[in-house]
Formats: C-alpha cells, sequence, structure tokens
C-alpha cells in the first residue's frame, strides 16, 4: 500500500477531501497543520503572528520528516512542497495529488474560515501572487491533478479515488505511444519496460514517464541517470527516450500518455518554444531555446536549465574575460550565464554571421576566429561539437593554450575530450561537459520532481 498525499494551495480542498479518501481506503488521515497545533499546543494564527512564517516552517518540516511512511493519507500545509526537504520526505513511496481551485473559489472558501495572511496584499492579490509564485513547486510535487473549483468534496474524492484507480490515459492512447516508441531506437530492455507500464493487464496506473526528446537521443545519458534518481528516491516513474524527427509527435506522445516532463536536446532545442503553453523562466526567452519541459494540469511549460549548468563552476569568475566558441544553442546559454556573471565576452564562430546574431542578442562582443590570440581571455568554453566522439579534434592549437587560463568543454562524450587533455598538460584550470551535465540535470531533477538532489549524487551516478 501508498501513501497518498495531497497538496495544493490553501482552500483547494485539501482536509476535505483527504478525508474522505481516507475514509473510502479505510487508511488513517493525518493533517500537517493539525500535527503543527498538536505539537506546539498553539494555533497556526498564533504561530504566524507571534513567531512569523519562518517559525511555523521549521515546525512543518519536522512534522513532514516524522510522517508514517506508507498505508496513510496526508494533506499538507499550502507551503509545505516549496521546501525541497519536505519534498525528499514527502515523496518516497507516495502518490501525490494537487489540488486546485480558481482565484474566486478560494477567496470565497477561505472567507469562511479565516486563515493568517501572507502578504500585506489584499486577499484575492495574494491569493493570486502566491499561486503564481508557488506553481512550479506545486506543478514539480503533482503526480495527479484535480481541480475542485465547482464541485463538492464527495464529488471530487470520487473523482480522485477514480484517478488513483484508472491513471489518466485510455488504452488507444498508450497503444499508439507504444507504436511511437517502438519505432524509435530504443534499447530493449526500456521497450520492455514501457510495455509493461503502458500495455500490460495488469499495469501500475499510477506509473508514470517521462524522457528525452531529440533525433538522436540514444546517445543521452538522462534515461539512466534519472532512472536511477527515480529509484534512489523511491518515485513511481520511468524515464525513457522519446525519439523521433518529428516534434509535433514528440508532443502529441508526451501529452497523450500524460508524461511529467521532457529534456530536450538536439535538434528541438529551439524548436521546442513554440510548442509549449508557457515559458516558466526569464532566461529560456534570452536564450531563445528549453532544455526542460513540465506537463502539469493541462500545460507544457519550458524552461532552460542549460545555462545554470554552466554558471554554477564560473560563479569565482565574476567579471572575467571570457572567449565562447561557437554560436549555436549551447553557445547561447553559455553567453546568458557569462553576461549574469558580470564576464567580457567575445564570441568566435566559424560562420561569423552567427557569431555576430548571438553577440547582438546576448549583449557581448564578437570576432573573427583567429582574433583568440588578441584576446588573452581567462576563460574559454568551448561551445562546438569539435571533439565530441568520433571527432577526436581540438578547436583550438596547443600553443593558444595558457595556463593562466581556465577552460570549460561543453562536450562530454569522451569526458576528457582533446582540449581538455592538452589544457590539462599546459597546467590550465579545466572543467569538463560532464560538469555542465551534472548541474544541469539536477536542475532539470527540481523542476520534474522538487528534490534537491546533492551534487555528489549525480556525480558518483553519471562517473
Ligand atoms: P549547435 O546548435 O548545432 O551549434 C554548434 C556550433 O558549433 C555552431 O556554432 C557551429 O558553427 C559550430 N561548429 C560545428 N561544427 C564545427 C566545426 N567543425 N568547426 C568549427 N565550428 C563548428 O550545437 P549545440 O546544441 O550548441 O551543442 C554544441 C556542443 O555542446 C555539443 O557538442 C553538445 O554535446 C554540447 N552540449 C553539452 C551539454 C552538457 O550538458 N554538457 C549540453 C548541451 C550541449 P556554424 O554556426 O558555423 O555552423
Amino acid at each position: 500500500m501508498k501513501r497518498i498525499v495531497f497538496c495544493g494551495f490553501r482552500g483547494t480542498g485539501k482536509t476535505e477531501v483527504g478525508s474522505l479518501v481516507a475514509q473510502q481506503m479505510g487508511l488513517p488521515f493525518i493533517d500537517t497543520d493539525q500535527l503543527v497545533e498538536e505539537k506546539t499546543g498553539r494555533s497556526i494564527p498564533s504561530i504566524f503572528s507571534e513567531d512569523g512564517e519562518e517559525r511555523f516552517r521549521i515546525h512543518e518540516r519536522e512534522v513532514v520528516a516524522d510522517l508514517p511512511a506508507t498505508d496513510v493519507v496526508v494533506a499538507t500545509g499550502g507551503g509545505a512542497v516549496i521546501d525541497p526537504v519536505n519534498m525528499e520526505h514527502l515523496r518516497p513511496g507516495s502518490v501525490c495529488v494537487l489540488l486546485t481551485a480558481d482565484i474566486a473559489t478560494i477567496e470565497r472558501r477561505l472567507a469562511q474560515k479565516p486563515r493568517p495572511p501572507l502578504t500585506g496584499l489584499p486577499l484575492s492579490e495574494e491569493i493570486a501572487e502566491l499561486m503564481e509564485r508557488r506553481r512550479q513547486y506545486y506543478y514539480a510535487a503533482a503526480d495527479f491533478c484535480f481541480d475542485t473549483g465547482g464541485t463538492s468534496p464527495e464529488t471530487a474524492a470520487q473523482a480522485v479515488l477514480a484517478l488513483l484507480k484508472n491513471g489518466t490515459t485510455t488504452l488507444t492512447q498508450r497503444k499508439t505511444a507504444m507504436d511511437f516508441f517502438r519505432a524509435g531506437r530504443i534499447p530493449a530492455p526500456a521497450l520492455a519496460a514501457l510495455e509493461k507500464i503502458l500495455i500490460a493487464p495488469d499495469r501500475d496506473p499510477q506509473t508514470r514517464i517521462l524522457g528525452v526528446a531529440g533525433y538522436p537521443a540514444a546517445h543521452s545519458r538522462s534515461p539512466a541517470l534519472f532512472n536511477a534518481l527515480c529509484s534512489r528516491y523511491r518515485i513511481n516513474y520511468h524515464y525513457t527516450w522519446f525519439e523521433s524527427p518529428d516534434i509535433q509527435q514528440i508532443m502529441q506522445v508526451a501529452r497523450e500518455t500524460d508524461a511529467k516532463g521532457l529534456s530536450v536536446t538536439i535538434p528541438f532545442k529551439r524548436d521546442m518554444m513554440d510548442h509549449l503553453d508557457e515559458i516558466g523562466d526569464r532566461a529560456a526567452p534570452r536564450i531563445g531555446a528549453v532544455n526542460t519541459v513540465v506537463f502539469a494540469c493541462g500545460t507544457a511549460i519550458g524552461y532552460n536549465t542549460d545555462w545554470l549548468g554552466i554558471r554554477k563552476p564560473l560563479v569565482p569568475m565574476k567579471g572575467a574575460t571570457a572567449v565562447i566558441l561557437g554560436a549555436g544553442g549551447a553557445a547561447s546559454a553559455a553567453a546568458f550565464a557569462l553576461t549574469d556573471l558580470e564576464m567580457k565576452v567575445t564570441i568566435l564562430n566559424r560562420t561569423p554571421e552567427r557569431a555576430q546574431e548571438l553577440a547582438a542578442r546576448s549583449g557581448c562582443g564578437w570576432a573573427e576566429w583567429d582574433a583568440f590570440d588578441r584576446i588573452k581571455p581567462d576563460l574559454v568554453v568551448n561551445a562546438t561539437p569539435l571533439g565530441m566522439v568520433p571527432d577526436t579534434q581540438s578547436p583550438l592549437r596547443d600553443d593558444q593554450l595558457k595556463k593562466e587560463m581556465t577552460v570549460f568543454d561543453l562536450v562530454y562524450t569522451p569526458p576528457v575530450t582533446p582540449l581538455i587533455e592538452t589544457a590539462r598538460k599546459k597546467g590550465c584550470r579545466t572543467i569538463t561537459g560532464i560538469e555542465m551535465f551534472v548541474q544541469q540535470a539536477r536542475e532539470q531533477f527540481y523542476l520534474f520532481f522538487g528534490i534537491d538532489v546533492p551534487e555528489t549524487v549525480v556525480r558518483e551516478l553519471v562517473s
């Protein structure tokens, strides 16, 4: 038996619907707000007004960490799932149900049982602002979504029980998806896993899928990494390959199988922008590409985590002089990361017009390829595929590398490229493409599931 966790904004019916579901299933029901009140002997409004929200969150974190692991229905407080530590405790072995409702309904419900204000805003504005701020976290927590606006708690409870029993997809949709997966170059064990999840008579309707969208996608290390992470955190998901030359078909299959999300790779990072309902961060529109799609409550939201993977290891180099080699998607993410760190960036590219175009939209400079020596950069970022297997070339001559330089090669197959090898021989500080992969994958997992995986764990899994 699993643990069922209800999450969502206050006033969406978590307590009412959760307790009815528990009753129907013959399971105990726990409300984390009530546990906080019992533990402290005080009401939540008094904790908020006397000690502040931060103190309440500490109490909440303690009760979440102590929840029973199984055979229970839990209703969480409206802000509980924002905390990645709470998610690390809530997710293992659980199915998480996100309840939603429109602002007017929530306002009407909250008016009947006053709660402490979380901002100084009028109630409807507070609801709108907090819901927007928290949406990413609610979507990360959502295995199933149900809109309780316009329904009674009894109807909502029946609908949630039906979702848990049957899932959200039809057999026809899943059979069509299976044909799609069979047409891609997916390893046999992964195809067998998909058959079990999608079309086997004894399938678990609560198992969901997600995957990497690309063409080709077979080279991707994401399936191995994400499946290992799902096992580690006991999350009932399977990560696979959405491989097709047709992005529209990929999105259709993802929506029809109620996929949780997609990692996006070549050649779709740019085109994917046209297949989304929304963009979820400030970076993606500036970079002009997304590498992550999260599906929840019928909406596809795109994000870019590539730039975060480039930025993280370069934080100590704020303000440096940098050269980016290349002017494609990865170079665009690098330009955003480096300018965010206030670096003086020059873009060099085989096709100078593309360097010029990227420079103009990213606030960087550009130059002809042979300007490298004149610039004397502190940092070189290789964002071309030169050095990627089976290619053994380096984008720079050996004599162009100086020991004072930091060399970051975004290529990660092989982990030690010819450029990195030479840079190490010259005594340069080097950063491999694996580092970018690790950091961007951590950010992606956080967007998919709300858990902040330690760097050491991801590094160990990809090594
Ligand atoms: P892309 O959009 O196709 O851009 C490739 C860039 O490299 C273009 O500017 C292209 O120049 C240049 N280029 C290609 N072949 C070249 C050659 N033979 N000589 C000189 N320049 C050449 O590719 P991308 O998505 O940016 O990916 C670039 C690299 O980053 C790939 O190797 C990819 O694996 C790596 N990457 C790594 C990660 C990670 O997590 N570590 C994530 C994303 C990407 P033109 O404009 O002249 O065609």
